[in-house]
């Protein structure tokens, strides 16, 4: 396959990118001047730009020495000084002259093909921009880290005689003769905090040690050969299909952008058990032979083997994947597999939408109202937006696929910037479930006197569900039961004092595993073994209060004896390769009643589960987050859509103490438009996305009176700095500073400041500002622009 003259474009031109999403999505102008003359094919770069992936606020400029100019590349990996380190960059654009003083050379070439292509570095600076964070930073999130290489600090003894000043000195010296060698880190670990420091450098200066910069001799070039994969499992071939008239339909309205290229947003909007995988294979396939290559991304890879069954069955030998459950080694081969064009379709979540993939040509995101699209950490992208992006630069198209689109997405349809495809109704016109809303109060005001999970029901079962289950059981019928909180008890309590057992490190209650004889943070994973004993008032006393997973699973044993059940949710799907097992086993029908979280609300198709029941669906509701009634609508549609996909129908029963809440009542009657109209309504009223943006500044740091003061320290410059600007900052609202919803995550005190405006070049303006009253010290400021997570 040739290079797509598409990727140089940009250069050539000067990349000027005008608002994708015009001013009420994603937003962003900017333009990229390079030296043009450095694209030439004969030109010879004297200086080169080079983006080191760290938190290095811009590429630096270094001189390139005579013997790399010929062969040297945008978008190869250099091996650059960077003060006493040598470190990997990528070089980002061509100089034919500076200005300045002093320029360090490059030390050496690490490939001998780009390795990113110019599509994949205009991403880079495009987040750069987009999520306020330095373009090192952008790349680092962009290259595994296998692919950077960095020197190390090694220190080694001298032979000789010193004259050894104190014990320091002499631990370190004896240290190191024992070992030779030891990298600088490693010594600090060993004698932490001790001002090894001035001890090492005194011993330098008497010339007893040495410091020197190593760098691992493996040099991983680009086109060097890698283990091959190993061998697919191949599964078992399923008819090639009659397309539906509406997936026909759907395929006909994208035929032009498959063939021809072209960026444009496709929302294939189709019910649960619609057909939409189908689309994508056939999208795919549609691509290929204009020898294009496609990305498909997914919320999560062991959550959807069906999906990876039907990839690999249609595509055999052709797929690539990446996923957080590869090892470092594996994620490598799969990396270079994909950049050498090895594979014709990449399957991936989240981090995937970076793959290296040459001659892309389509980009699907699969469940695209996910919030997992959504990075929490350091760099906080969305890779369903950075897929628009992505496809707009590559001039390819784009298709997201939903049965519950998110706000966002369905909203830029109505206004014409995507394009709506429907699946109306479910292959093979199986009917979408009955759903049932059960009034939990109802429920126990006509059995006051049940306790908790006593055969009359109590709190876990309604009535009405308890006699669902048994009866669909007897049919010899799959059934599912949803709640969204694992563990036995919520939180441990004392019934004498009322002491509530918590993290020691969050702001967090401890939920009690009975399998495990522990408390956890669900948080931050602090675990430790379980007693009764209330460390406030020394008795026995300590209960578990509400109920998770683990003790619906016993309960329900007490209802059905005899059923074989099975639990799916982090704790029993952690070991590598847990999930599936369990999966495979519900698929054969081994497991009759599953009990589990969010994980089996995604796509599972199983024809025999004929039963959904959703034990507290206010779980979600009641989350302080404009979006709790958006996740609550889509969660439960989700969940009810995996009944009834067989030749039986499907029946769903909701037990809610808000019966008369919107979620719910559309919910019952498969109803989204109904429940878009309604939503749109509170954002709009309230200038929440897609009418408004948000930019969240989070700060935190270890000590409460801290973060505090530098919150409201930033709050108010940032008041100032919005009322001494002119038009166009009364639209802009800071909300805070307030104590974050967890005040306290992993020992660090949290604080917010909630920008809100109607447009986002101020905003991201004001987040900028933010930025430069935070430099670095003890209380970090995190920037998250769009911000999904509100706790
Ligand atoms: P969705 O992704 O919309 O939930 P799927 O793509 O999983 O739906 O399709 C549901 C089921 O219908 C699958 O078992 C799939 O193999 C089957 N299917 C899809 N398209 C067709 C078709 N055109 N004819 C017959 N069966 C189909
Ligand atoms: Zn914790």
């Amino acid at each position: 396959m040739v290079k797509s003259p598409v990727f140089l474009r940009f250069f050539l031109y000067g990349a000027r990118i005008y608002s994708l999403y015009s001013n009420r999505g994603l937003l962003l102008l900017f333009s990229l001047s390079v030296d043009k003359s450095a694209m030439m094919a004969d030109a010879r770069p004297e200086f080169v730009q080079v983006a080191i992936p760290s938190g290095v606020p811009a590429p630096l400029i270094y001189r390139v020495p005579e013997r790399f100019q010929e062969s040297l590349q945008i978008g190869m990996r250099v091996l650059v000084p960077l003060g006493t380190r040598k470190v990997t960059g990528v070089v980002s654009a061509f100089a034919q002259h500076s200005t300045l003083p002093r320029i360090r050379e490059i030390l050496d070439m690490m490939d001998d093909h780009p390795i990113l292509d110019a599509s994949l570095l205009e991403l880079c600076r495009w987040i750069s921009k987009y999520y306020i964070s330095p373009l090192g930073e952008a790349l680092a999130t962009v290259l595994p880290p296998t692919l950077r290489l960095e020197s190390q600090r090694m220190v080694t003894a001298r032979d000789g005689s010193f004259a050894l000043k104190g014990k320091l000195e002499r631990e370190i010296v004896a240290l190191l003769q024992s070992r030779k060698r030891i990298l600088l880190k490693s010594l600090g670990n060993q004698l932490s905090g001790r001002g090894i420091n001035r001890a090492l450098s005194r011993l330098v200066s008497i010339g007893a040690v040495e410091i020197e910069d190593k760098i691992k001799t493996d040099r991983r070039r680009a086109g060097r050969k890698e283990p091959a994969a190993e061998a697919e499992e191949t599964v078992p071939g399923r008819k090639q299909l009659k397309l539906t008239a509406d997936q026909g339909a759907a395929l006909q309205s994208m035929e032009e952008s498959l063939a021809m290229g072209g960026f444009a947003t496709f929302l294939l909007y189709g019910v649960t058990g619609s057909g939409k995988t189908e689309v994508y294979l056939r999208a795919i396939e549609r691509v290929s032979k204009q020898n294009k290559r496609s990305l498909i991304l997914v919320p999560e890879i062991s959550l959807t083997p069906q999906l990876k069954d039907r990839l690999l069955n249609r595509f055999p030998g052709q797929v690539g994947m990446l996923h957080s459950a590869l090892t470092s080694a594996e994620r490598y081969t799969q990396w270079w597999r994909i950049a050498r064009g090895e594979v014709n379709v990449v399957l991936g979540a989240r981090s995937a939408i970076f793959a290296p993939i040459p001659d892309l040509g389509l980009i699907i995101v699969d469940e695209e109202h996910d919030t997992s699209y959504k990075q929490e950490e350091g760099l906080r992208y969305n890779a369903r937006d950075l897929a628009v992006v992505r496809g707009k630069l590559l001039s390819c198209p784009v298709l997201l696929g939903s049965a519950t689109p998110s706000i966002e997405s369905y909203h830029n349809c109505q206004l014409k910037r995507y394009q709506r495809l429907d699946l109306r109704s479910r292959v093979e016109e199986q009917s979408l479930p009955h759903v049932e809303i059960v009034d939990l109060r109802q429920d126990l005001m006509e059995q006051p006197a049940a306790p908790a999970g006593s055969s009359g029901g109590g709190i876990f079962f309604s009535r009405q569900l308890i006699k669902a289950l048994q009866e669909n059981h007897k049919l010899g019928h799959q059934s599912l039961i949803f709640l969204n909180r694992r563990g036995f008890a919520n939180f441990l309590q004392c019934k004498l004092c009322g002491f509530v057992l918590r993290c020691p490190q969050c702001s967090i209650s401890l939920t009690y595993h009975r399998n495990e004889q522990s408390v956890f943070c669900h948080h931050c994973g602090f675990r430790k073994p379980f007693s009764d004993l209330c460390p406030s008032c020394d008795n026995s006393t300590l209960a578990g209060v509400g109920f998770g997973t683990e003790k619906l699973e016993e309960e329900l044993l007490r209802f059905i004896p005899e059923a074989k059940i099975g639990r799916m949710d982090r704790d029993t799907t952690s070991k590598r390769g847990a999930h599936e097992r369990l999966f495979r086993q519900w698929e054969k029908g081994e497991i009759e009643i599953l009990v589990g979280t969010q994980m089996i609300a995604k796509g599972h198709d199983v024809a025999g589960v004929t039963l959904v029941g959703v034990i507290s669906a206010d779980l979600s509701l009641n989350l302080p987050d404009f979006r709790a009634a958006e996740r609550t609508f889509q969660i439960l549609l989700q969940v009810a859509g995996r009944a009834g996909r067989g030749a039986n129908p499907g029946r769903v029963i909701v037990q809610t103490y808000l019966p008369d809440h919107y979620s719910f009542q559309f919910a019952a009657t498969h109803d989204y438009e109904s429940f878009f109209a309604s939503e749109i309504e509170f954002r709009r009223d309230l200038g929440y996305p897609p009418f408004g943006r948000l930019v969240q500044l989070r700060l935190d740091g270890l000590k409460a009176k801290d973060v505090e003061q530098k919150a409201r320290s930033m709050g108010a410059s940032l008041r100032r700095y919005i009322t001494n600007r002119d038009k166009g900052a009364e639209q802009i609202e800071i909300l805070g500073p307030a104590p974050a919803p967890i005040e306290k995550l992993r020992n660090r005190y949290r604080w917010q400041i909630l920008l809100k405006g109607k447009k986002g070049p101020p905003l991201l303006d004001l987040a900028k500002a933010a930025q430069g009253l935070c430099p670095q010290g003890n209380v970090r400021l995190h920037i998250d622009v769009d911000p999904y997570n509100m706790l």
